[in-house]
């Protein structure tokens, strides 16, 4: 990060413009970009042959992130992460993304510089470039929006309603962790390795793309409101069941020391709990040692947690034997019942 210097103006100093200027020049040239910020519109090149991928996502202060635990270097990494995520899960290669910003009149230049300095930084880690946005004033909150665009070729984009019985289950990192964070966060912890997945996730970028390009994945999804929820998305789309097994659900060494291993509620944030960004995938099961070998290069994690079947539902299976105790649901916006996000 290069040191900003503290300025404590107000947006009000600075203005429209001059809050656009703020970001515009810390953005780097790319040969992807024919016009960037300042134009009526941005105009950037695609790789002949390949289908674009479009993505977007909003936060919300006070539904996706609570600005007294919150700091705006790592909101702006944030950011942009949960949409690297989505195209990650296409097996995709993020090109550009667009910004747009509401703020609160009251705000400090310095979490503009600071939230757009943690913007682009994991921007430049994975090789995007901000081609524009929209900027304008909010009467309730901080809202952040960013459309992301990527490309891949059509028949290495992979899909959620793909999956086929026998295929092995595979998930990337480890689960539970971001849930567990927020957990502690609210509690009043500020540090630990759990907190800071919560709030610096990593995008599985390179993991998705080396899959899309090796042709080792059915179909994909990145867990973003927990595992049940997103497997079910890939087990509805496909017409297809699931078994997990629970004692192959990759859990953390400070999420275990946490719950310990006799707790029943161990399993409950890794199962239910949102905000992973891990890639869900399956492979037929004689590519394990590919997908294992692939993995070991890139210095990621992978485990396999189980397999589909034709049989509607995912059926849950411990050491004992078969399991439906107390697990709980992935985070819905409109339903009255409460998951893991603030
Ligand atoms: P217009 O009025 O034609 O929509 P704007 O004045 O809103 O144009 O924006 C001027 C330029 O600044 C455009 O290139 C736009 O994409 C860019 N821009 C506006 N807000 C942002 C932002 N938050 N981040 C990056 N670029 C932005
Ligand atoms: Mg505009």
């Amino acid at each position: 990060m290069t040191q900003e210097i503290k300025t404590d103006r107000s947006l009000t100093d600075l203005g429209e413009f001059g809050l656009i200027d703020l970001i515009a020049r810390k953005v780097r040239p790319s040969s992807v970009v024919h016009i960037g910020i300042g134009d009526d519109a941005a105009a950037f090149h695609w790789q002949p042959h390949c289908l674009a991928l479009a993505t977007t996502d909003m936060l919300v202060e006070g539904v996706h992130f609570d600005l007294s635990f919150c700091d705006p270097f790592r909101l702006g990494r944030k950011a942009l992460a949960v949409n690297l995520s989505d195209i990650a899960a296409m097996g995709g290669r993020p090109r550009s993304f667009l910004l747009s910003l509401a703020i609160p009149n009251e705000f400090s230049v310095d979490f503009i510089n600071d939230f757009s300095s943690g913007l682009l930084e994991i921007a430049e880690e994975f090789g995007v470039t901000l081609i524009g946005g929209d900027t304008c004033v909010s009467r309730s909150g901080l809202v952040i929006g960013i459309t992301l665009y990527g490309e891949q070729e059509e028949q290495k984009v992979t899909q959620r309603g793909t999956a086929r019985p026998g295929e092995s289950i595979f998930v990337t990192g480890y689960l539970g962790d971001s849930a567990l964070g927020l957990k502690l966060l609210q509690r009043g912890l500020r540090q630990g390795e759990v907190i800071d997945r919560h709030l610096d996730p990593t995008p599985r970028v390179h993991e998705g793309l080396a899959l899309a390009e090796a042709g080792l994945t059915c179909s994909m999804i990145d867990i973003s409101d927990g595992l049940l929820s997103d497997l079910g998305h890939i087990t509805g789309k496909s017409a297809m069941g699931a078994r997990l097994h629970l004692d192959k659900i990759p859990l953390s060494r400070e999420y275990s020391a946490h719950f310990g291993s006799e707790s029943q509620e161990r399993y409950l944030l890794a199962l239910g709990g949102g905000e992973d960004y891990e890639l869900l995938f399956t492979a037929p099961a004689y590519r394990k040692c590919e997908i294992e070998m692939l993995f070991r290069k890139l210095g990621t994690p992978v485990s396999e947690i189980g397999e589909i079947t034709s049989v509607p539902g995912i059926r849950l299976f411990s050491a004992e034997g078969e399991t439906l105790q107390g697990i709980a649901p992935g985070y819905d916006h409109f339903l009255s019942r409460k998951g893991n996000r603030s």
